[in-house]
């Protein structure tokens, strides 16, 4: 099966040759005829099933007919995060070479004037997170009253980051009639409520989570003691020892992590950067591109800064804490193994992890071998007291109740200081940068609770 049937332009068909594309995957082969025949999908398809040629495919066919018009984008892209934003624009300058449309990317962390001449020239696609874009939007330098096509991508992470009201309010300003692409990994019930309002009669096209990180992804566990300073040896012997270890994508669950893995990284002599959403923009994108370049090793990142990226030869993927959610394991290995390259995914396992990890062998259908000793202790009540949360995967047996934490929104401020009325104290807390501890203090960590004195009742 080639490209040719699914009624692409030409201009489209030879850039697809010049990228090297033989084949449509099955998220494209299903969608795009549909989005050419102007109807609104929902597409269920995680990163690397092809799903961003999907739409940017059939979206360059058809901006062919027509111009743009002053600060009237002719259609819009929402993307969760900076980084996936920019990879979208990278599919359309790499597709689009030939086609002279002009793409603007409007994200926060970037300053406002280039942004705001290229919005008056007028654009043909526009990709944007949703806080700067509606930041412009309120500011009259965008009119959205033009948008004839609208791509929702990665929906359920969205949702995760709390976008979901930007997203309805951004839904009011874009016209009734426009053509809608929904994508998401998962259909919790929010998420189909959201769909449900933004598509109309949409075409469902599902495919099933993209085969190649199970089958070239090698997956293993290795046990480490309960202390922070234990996780982080068993790290540094992993990257020192690890068969065939080239480069790295550390995972850490929370970003204040992130950053003091990172330290502790440098201080040891690591070629290592970081990834988490409160970097500022240039910083994001500096450590990215080291990363891609080779000049860093390692890249310790945080789940929602680094979802979705398409970074090629990844050799290693630690998971240095177990994520409290089983999906984003499939998430975090699928950063390795990409391209029929093979790749090793090692997941760092406390005391207290186990049942994340049973919650992850559940989700996969696979058992995790482990490399060297299993981890033999189980949780002690008093750790679930202490960090004041149970683990577990979303399809794992718990109660919503009894899950972990709502993973912490990661948006770095993607607005300007100015006060806009309609950004509430909440959204401005979720914001705030946490405070980084010292490395050297962290290792001695002894927790304030532990020194109080105990008072035994009579
Ligand atoms: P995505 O799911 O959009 O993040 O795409 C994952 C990777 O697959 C990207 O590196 C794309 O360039 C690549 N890709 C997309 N479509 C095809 C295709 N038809 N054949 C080969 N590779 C593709």
């Amino acid at each position: 099966m080639s490209f040719s049937h699914l009624g692409l332009s030409d201009k489209v068909l030879s850039a697809i040759g010049a990228a090297g594309y033989t084949t449509p995957t099955p998220i494209q082969d299903q969608a795009i005829p549909h989005v050419l025949a102007r109807k609104d999908v929902l597409g269920i398809a995680q990163t690397g099933t092809g799903k961003t040629a999907a739409f940017v495919l059939p979206m360059l066919t058809m901006l062919e007919q027509g111009r743009a018009r002053a600060r009237m984008p002719r259609t819009l892209i929402l993307e969760p995060t900076r980084e996936l934003a920019a990879q979208v624009q990278e599919h359309f300058i790499k597709y689009g070479a030939k086609h002279k449309l002009t793409v603007a990317l409007i994200i926060g962390g970037v300053s406002f004037d280039d942004q705001i001449s290229k919005l008056t020239r007028g654009v043909d696609v526009l990709i944007a997170t949703p806080g700067r874009l509606l930041d412009h939007s309120e500011r009259g330098r965008l009119l959205l009253s033009g948008v004839e096509l609208l791509v929702i991508d990665e929906a359920d992470r969205m949702l995760d980051m709390g976008f979901i009201p930007d997203i309805e309010r951004i839904g009011k300003l874009v016209p009734f009639t426009r053509q809608t692409l929904f994508f998401t990994a998962t259909m919790p019930p929010e998420i189909q409520r959201i769909a449900d309002t933004f598509l109309h009669n949409p075409v469902r096209v599902e495919v099933s989570r993209p085969a190649t990180a199970a089958v070239t992804v090698k997956q293993l566990l290795v046990a480490t003691g309960r202390e922070p300073e234990d996780k982080r040896e068993t790290l540094r012997q992993l990257i020192r020892t690890s068969d065939g270890f080239k480069n790295a994508i550390i995972f850490c669950n929370r970003k204040r992590e992130v950053a003091l893995l990172h330290r502790s990284l440098v201080k040891h002599g690591f070629n290592a950067v970081a990834l988490h959403g409160d970097l500022d923009q240039s910083e994001r994108t500096a450590a990215l591109d080291q990363f891609r370049r080779g000049d860093a090793k390692l890249l310790v990142a945080s789940d929602v800064a680094a979802r979705g990226l398409d970074i090629p030869a990844v050799s290693h993927v630690f998971n240095f804490d177990v994520p409290h959610h089983a999906d984003d394991y499939v998430h975090r290995i699928g950063r390795t193994g990409r391209a029929g390259l093979s790749g090793t995914a090692i997941t760092i396992v406390a005391p207290a992890d186990k049942r994340a990890v049973a919650a992850i062998e559940t989700l996969t259908g696979q058992t995790i071998g482990w490399q060297g000793a299993p981890q033999r202790e189980t949780a002690e009540p008093h750790e679930h007291r202490v960090h004041g949360r149970s683990r577990g995967g979303r399809n794992g047996t718990q109660r919503p109740s009894e899950r972990g934490p709502k993973r912490q929104p990661e948006r770095a401020p993607e607005r300007s200081p100015a006060p806009v009325a309609r950004i509430d104290e909440a959204r401005r807390q979720r914001r705030r940068p946490e405070p980084v501890p010292d490395v050297a203090d962290a290792d001695n960590h002894l927790p304030a609770f532990l020194l109080r004195p105990v008072r035994v009742k009579a």
